[in-house]
């Protein structure tokens, strides 16, 4: 054999730069299914299953395309790291060299270069053309910066890529539309809605499915919802459903929560972007056709195309640029572990009970229920860093590690020290109230911070901010939080202390 094509579990892109010049005659695809991705942090059967049945999918139209393609599955002979398993194949197939594209992660990228070398093979590692914005042009953006921020990167790749332009000017006369989008239900609720398209389980599907609930049976999570989309032609469909019938209403409602409403105006296309079964191009022209045939408004198509052009090559640029080091940040020096209830959702907050429920039964939680709630949570709580990072890993179907951990120690733990947000996204339970219907049926109060009825959120909060006060003091974006500190008397922050004591030693307990 002369070339051995390695295809990671979050590379199923039909068009992969590591395919160019493949010769049926003398090359071949490797993939493998291994226990170690799904219990290096204890993913949830969702997310597993997506990984599975997208790449099983992704196998099957490679080899109708031609291609040979060697697949190892769960179960089959060998060791359970890509390592070993690699190994084995070169052992096996003895090719003379190995291409691959950039791995999503630090030290997946690691362990194939260490196979490589002990095995003196030549590996090829190609630019990942799935992105917009390559590793090496985010360097030179970041060169010479004192801090990075989204806002100059987003700008930079609009004009960039040429997208909401108009005559060199952005689309609309501004770059940003975010005032116009905070908008909560008010109290009639989200309203009927169509709601997204599901792709059921199809025969090579339900095999994962039973896959994963023999080799993961004790993993968190369920799978008798399951209808993600696991091909390139059914994560199109998820496109124009959402084009169709959510975008419109997405940048008004984009921080909206409501209970037991999982999906409201999201796209729910973050997986499939993100093994790379659909191209952002594609998702960014379709969202900017729907603005010039007038089908949804400037808001909230530039709001949409932000989280795409911008904020995710952004967080990817960070990634890249700050790894190996930035996982093991901890700017504000948190310690506590994550509170058990995160991987049953059982607590008595409301919020956390539904971000949660939904979390497990879906692998899915929109960007505000991971940031201010499961996220704001862990943060007010003083949870490690490294720990809640672990957690955002295992349990989303869109979680790979270049997306998943500036989003979580950077932007919602602020342990990254200011690389990703300008200061910390902290709140009380007031924040929660407003932008959900949440606090209504929860049996505490947001507006009270010490007694039987205090929101954690609340308690921890005022916690939070005495505990950092000091460093806090630095940031000038923290200026009017902190002068509501100072209203504080000497008796309340003592009550404050003492009730949030308690909270970090029993709240999360269901009674
Ligand atoms: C703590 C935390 C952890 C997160 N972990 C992940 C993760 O592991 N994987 C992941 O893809 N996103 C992650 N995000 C970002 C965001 O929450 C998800 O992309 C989004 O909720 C996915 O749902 P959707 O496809 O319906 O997105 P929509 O709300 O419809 O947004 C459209 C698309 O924009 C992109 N996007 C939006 N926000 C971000 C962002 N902050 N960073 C990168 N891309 C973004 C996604 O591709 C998404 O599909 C995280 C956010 C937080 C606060
Ligand atoms: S009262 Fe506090 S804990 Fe309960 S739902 Fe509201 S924010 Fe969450």
């Amino acid at each position: 054999m002369r070339n051995l094509i390695l295809i990671l579990g979050d590379q199923l892109d039909a068009r992969s730069a590591a395919l160019e010049g493949f010769d049926a005659k003398l090359d071949a695809v490797w993939m493998a299914e291994v226990k170690h991705e799904s219990t290096k942090v204890w993913s949830t059967q969702p997310r597993i299953a997506v990984f599975l049945a997208a790449m099983r999918h992704f196998r099957d139209e490679l080899r109708a395309r031609g291609f040979t393609v060697h697949y190892r599955q769960l179960g089959g002979p060998g060791g359970e790291t890509f390592a070993e398993q690699l190994r084995s194949a070169i052992s096996a197939l003895k090719p003379k060299k190995l291409f691959m594209v950039e791995a999503g992660e630090w030290s997946v990228a690691r362990e194939i270069e260490a196979v490589a070398a002990e095995t003196a093979l030549p590996l090829e590692i190609r630019e990942d053309t799935h992105f917009l914005c390559t590793r090496e042009s985010f360097q030179k953006h970041a060169e010479g910066r004192k801090q990075l921020r989204m806002e100059f990167f987003y700008r930079e790749m609009r004009q960039h890529a040429d997208v909401l332009m108009e005559k060199g000017k952005p689309l609309g006369g501004q770059w940003n539309y975010d005032h116009d989008n905070r908008e909560s239900f008010g109290k009639s609720g989200p309203g009927l809605r169509i709601p997204p398209r599901r792709f059921l389980p199809d025969d090579l599907t339900r095999g994962v499915i039973a896959d994963v609930r023999t080799h993961f049976a004790k993993h968190p999570g369920s799978l008798d919802e399951f209808d993600w989309p696991v091909t390139a032609a059914e994560a199109r469909e998820a496109l124009d459903d959402f084009i169709t019938h959510r975008l419109a209403e997405f940048g008004r409602y984009q921080d909206a929560m409501w209970t037991h409403e999982p999906w409201l105006y999201h796209s729910r296309l973050s997986a499939a972007m993100n093994l790379k079964l659909l191209d952002p191009r594609e998702v960014i022209s379709a969202a900017e056709k729907a603005y010039h045939a007038g089908k949804a408004p400037i808001e909230s198509v530039e709001g949409f195309i932000r989280q795409i052009l911008g904020w995710r090559e952004y967080v990817r640029g960070i990634y890249w640029h700050f790894m190996p080091d930035y996982i093991e940040k901890n700017a504000m020096q948190a310690t506590q572990q994550l509170p058990d209830f995160y991987w049953t959702g059982e607590t008595d907050m409301q919020c956390l009970r539904d971000a949660i429920g939904q979390t497990l039964r879906h692998g899915y939680a929109h960007h505000i229920q991971r940031l201010m709630v499961t996220g704001l949570f862990a943060l007010l709580y003083g949870v490690h860093p490294r720990r809640v990072h672990e957690w955002y890993l295992a349990v989303y179907v869109d979680a790979i590690e270049w997306v998943e951990l500036p989003n979580t120690l950077g932007m919602s733990q602020y342990g990254d020290g200011g690389i990703m947000a300008s200061k910390p996204y902290v709140a009380s339970g007031k924040y929660i109230q407003r932008m959900s219907n949440y606090c209504a049926g929860c049996r505490y109060d947001p507006a009270q911070s010490t007694g039987p009825r205090a929101c954690p959120f609340t308690t921890l909060y005022w916690d939070y901010l005495l505990q950092h006060e000091p460093a806090l003091r630095q940031n000038q974006r923290m200026s009017m939080q902190l002068k509501n500190l100072a209203r504080l008397t000497p008796a309340d922050r003592e009550k404050i202390h003492a009730q949030a004591a308690v909270c970090r030693s029993s709240c999360g307990k269901k009674s």
